[in-house]
């Protein structure tokens, strides 16, 4: 492989440079040809920022593709394997990893791909072989792109572990939310999904089966509309990531809420006494474990993640798509609006096909 093209955080802006190919480093690396990127809050959040990332880094984390090259200590994968890349390192030896809880491994820092680690936005990644997870003959890459934000779904709703008559609301109507609405429509539970944004609240509808509620968030706080869930929601999993006091006033006694997001600056002013007495649990779940990569990968065959795909751009085409979530690089010309739900950043157009 030649050089490839690579788009770099760089003085606080996304820029598109040309880069050598990369090589495997360790025995155990991987060369991942990349087919394609979603572009996720995080990196979002880094373009606004509102999330750091590390200076001359290559964003994205959210990809699939092709083996190109192993290292010589290689034995999982072989070249030309179509894989999904799970970026969530974990070390194994830590305390966290060692009591089943990979994802809070301790040993992350310098190795969180797209963020302080070269990410996916790219001709090419290299990675350790144990985090490229070989697809099904029947997934394609474009597929497998969402396996990424299922794996962080699936996590959150293992959190909630909700019961089978509970009724779920879940708040803010993104990928993140839809896919939440997915995963809890496939479990049977009643679900209602509230959306500020009248083009998001149109494409999930549009997006999701009927037997989910898509309602328009209205007026100040959650803005559940009248009459909708009367009696409060048993489960509400709050996807902004900032909405726990209104999330409180809400949800049913014995209820659980789940605060998805990591917002740097949101804080909560809450009657600690209301946990008490009306018998409701907070949680946070944090990133996913990899045995729940797995398990993303196996129900992402069931689940026809892919219809949140709205657009999709070629690298060279990062500003627009960028733009259709609400996030121009410069702020002078920043929108306010989301034109799209999922958007994908195509690094092979004929990979993406397969
Ligand atoms: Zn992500
Ligand atoms: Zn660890």
């Amino acid at each position: 492989m030649s050089d490839i093209q690579a788009l770099v955080w760089e003085a606080g802006a996304p820029v598109l440079r040309t880069r050598p190919a990369p090589r495997p480093q360790q025995p155990d690396d991987v060369v991942v040809r990349v087919a394609a990127t979603g572009i996720c809050g995080t990196d979002r959040g880094i373009v606004l920022g509102e999330f750091p990332a590390l200076e001359g880094v290559v964003l994205g984390h959210e990809a699939s593709g092709v083996v190109e090259a192993v290292g010589p200590g290689v034995s999982m994968v072989r070249v030309g394997e179509r894989v999904v890349i799970n970026p969530t390192y974990y070390c194994g030896r830590c305390r966290p990893c060692r009591r089943g809880m990979a994802a809070h491994c301790v040993a992350k820092d310098g190795r969180e791909i797209g963020v302080d680690r070269d990410g996916t936005m790219a001709g090419a990644v290299v990675i350790p072989e144990r985090f490229a997870c070989p697809l099904p003959d029947s997934m394609s890459l474009r597929h497998a792109t969402m396996v990424e934000p299922l794996a962080c779904v699936l996590t959150n709703v293992q959190a909630a572990a909700p019961r089978v008559d509970d009724r779920v609301l879940v708040v803010g109507g993104g990928p993140i939310g839809t896919l939440c609405a997915l995963v809890f429509a496939h479990r049977g539970a009643r679900i209602t999904l509230l959306e500020r944004d009248t083009a998001r609240t149109a494409l999930a509808r549009d997006i999701l089966p009927g037997a989910v509620d898509v309602v328009t968030s209205e007026g100040t706080g959650l803005g559940l509309p009248a009459g909708v869930l009367p009696e409060g929601p048993d489960v509400l999993v709050d996807t902004t990531g900032v909405l726990l006091e209104e999330a409180l006033e809400t949800v049913a006694v014995g209820g659980t809420i789940v605060v998805m997001g990591e917002r740097e600056h949101a804080r909560a002013d809450i009657a600690l006494r209301s946990l008490v007495t009306r018998g409701v649990r907070v949680v946070g779940a944090g990133p996913y474990p990899p045995h729940l990569f797995e398990a993303a990968l196996d129900l992402a065959g069931e689940l026809p993640v892919d219809r949140l795909v709205t657009d999709e751009f070629p690298l060279d085409g990062y500003r627009d798509a960028f733009a259709a979530l609400g996030a121009r690089p410069s702020p002078a010309e920043r929108t306010a609006g989301y034109t799209a739900m999922k958007v994908l950043l195509v690094s092979d157009p004929e990979l993406a096909l397969r």
